[in-house]
């Protein structure tokens, strides 16, 4: 066993990592399902939309063959709204709520609707809004993902003065740099941000991280207002003997990697076992598997039933060939030579649910082990907890407290998206970022 790159050929690689919702490839295949719409009134599945897209409002523009006015009420409700219909777990969102479901027919595919809509406007750089003339306020938001630019967005369009202070080199967030690369690419999220900002008043300073090049009452010096939208930090640590092998990665590093670095640079191991079976989990496994890993273990200390992805994340999962191993947590990190050679897991069992609501696994006492190469955390992401406490913003285990519209304890400072949620979707992100907005420009009598 080894971890190497370059294990496929080009092609295979291309193939692999290829669009897996590929867009309508006829305007007649998009006319087709927005006709089966049943524009229902109170529709349910923009009240399943975090950010309330008016769905039959935008399908029905599609029909009439407005493509503008389709793309604009998505817009206007959620500014992310072509890289959401790419990244939403739409199945348990608009499309699980749409009605056909009910009929034990196909929802309508919402989400191939809109992207239809949405990319036209980025491609055709469709001019859709027009900024105000500056009213000589300034807001500094912290982190370019989709909180922060939905926030510089809204605020921008009022006339409002942002600086956003990103870390990255790029913006976009985690839809930059922690998505599987066969739902979007850095160069699509690249578009998305130059469109959002092509309406001006919005200035990104890169390599710019809070704590490390500014502080907090810096930036009260210099701005009218802040919007906090940092999102969250590393992986959480296993704590478990072998942590140190090579070979242990963390999955943000590991796809963050795959997003920034051609395929065939990319490390991967021969047996990959993956700690996790969240979104990023299953990004993660499955990107091993189309990189060239003969075998990828999933193992999680639930059941099927209280899984954190999507029934569709784990089908994918299943489909790319990756083995899931339920009721099991990792013990200990196995090596040789310094690098890791298998994992030692206990089994367990599920005893009363615990303080989440959901069923506690128990050791069993009985314990497994599995030959790997590569093992990649992928057990959530830790929070800014010191970070926050340096500024003096008030949090619960690290998750900022808001309240009244996206405030903080801070007068003036605002926050919004994985920061304050611990972390959801984009849509929930890009929904706190537009609240947030509102709330400032509220803030500053505009
Ligand atoms: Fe159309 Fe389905 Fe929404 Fe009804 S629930 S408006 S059929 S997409």
């Amino acid at each position: 066993m080894a971890i190497k790159n370059n294990i496929l050929s080009q092609e295979e690689y291309e193939h692999n990592f290829s669009d897996i919702h590929p867009p309508f490839e006829r305007l007649s295949s998009a006319l087709v399902e927005a006709n089966r719409c049943l524009f229902c009134y109170d529709a349910p599945c923009t009240n399943a939309c975090p950010t309330s897209i008016d769905v039959p409002q935008f399908i029905k523009q599609i029909v009439s063959r407005n493509e503008k006015g389709s793309a604009k009420t998505i817009f206007d409700s959620n500014i992310f709204g072509a890289g959401c219909s790419r990244v939403c777990p739409v199945e348990k969102l608009c499309e699980g709520a749409c009605v056909f479901n009910l009929l034990d027919e196909p929802p309508i595919p919402i989400a191939k609707l809109q992207r239809y809509s949405t990319e036209k406007a980025i491609a055709g750089k469709w001019d859709l809004y027009l900024r105000k003339k500056s009213i000589g306020k300034k807001v500094a938001i912290v982190g370019a993902g989709p909180a922060g630019l939905s926030c510089a967005h809204g605020l921008s369009l009022e006339g409002i003065d942002v600086t956003i202070f990103e870390k990255n080199p790029r913006g976009g967030g985690l839809m930059t740099y922690g998505v599987a690369a066969y739902k979007v690419t850095p160069e699509f999220c690249q578009d998305e941000i130059d469109w959002i900002t092509s309406i001006g008043g919005i200035e990104i300073k890169y390599n710019s991280m809070l704590g490390r090049d500014f502080t907090l009452e810096s930036l009260k010096t210099n701005y009218d207002a802040i919007f906090l939208a940092i999102g969250v930090g590393v992986t959480r640590e296993l704590d478990i003997p072998g942590e140190e092998l090579e070979g242990v990665v963390d999955a943000i590093n590991f796809i963050h990697g795959i997003r920034s670095m051609k395929y065939s640079e990319i490390q991967i191991g021969d047996k990959v076992a993956v700690i996790g079976m969240g979104m990023t989990a299953i990004d993660a496994a499955t990107q091993s598997k189309r990189l060239g890993a003969k075998e990828v273990n999933l193992i999680y200390r639930r059941t099927e039933k209280e899984k954190p992805c999507t029934d569709a994340e784990l089908e994918l999962a299943r489909l790319d060939g990756c083995n899931i191993i339920w009721l099991a947590s990792p013990a200990e990190i196995i090596g040789e030579n310094g690098k890791v050679t298998g994992i030692k897991c206990n089994k367990l069992s599920l005893v009363e649910p615990d303080s989440s609501g959901r069923a506690a696994p128990k050791l069993t006492g009985e314990t497994f082990t599995l030959s790997a190469d590569m093992i990649i955390k992928a057990t959530g992401q830790l929070p800014f907890s010191d970070l926050l406490e340096i500024e003096k913003i008030e949090h619960s285990k690290g998750k900022i407290n808001t309240f009244d519209n996206q405030k903080t304890n801070l007068s003036g400072v605002f926050a919004g998206g994985d920061c304050v949620n611990g972390g959801e979707e984009v849509v929930n992100a890009v929904q706190d970022g537009k609240i947030g907005a509102l709330s400032i420009l509220k803030y500053l009598c505009c």
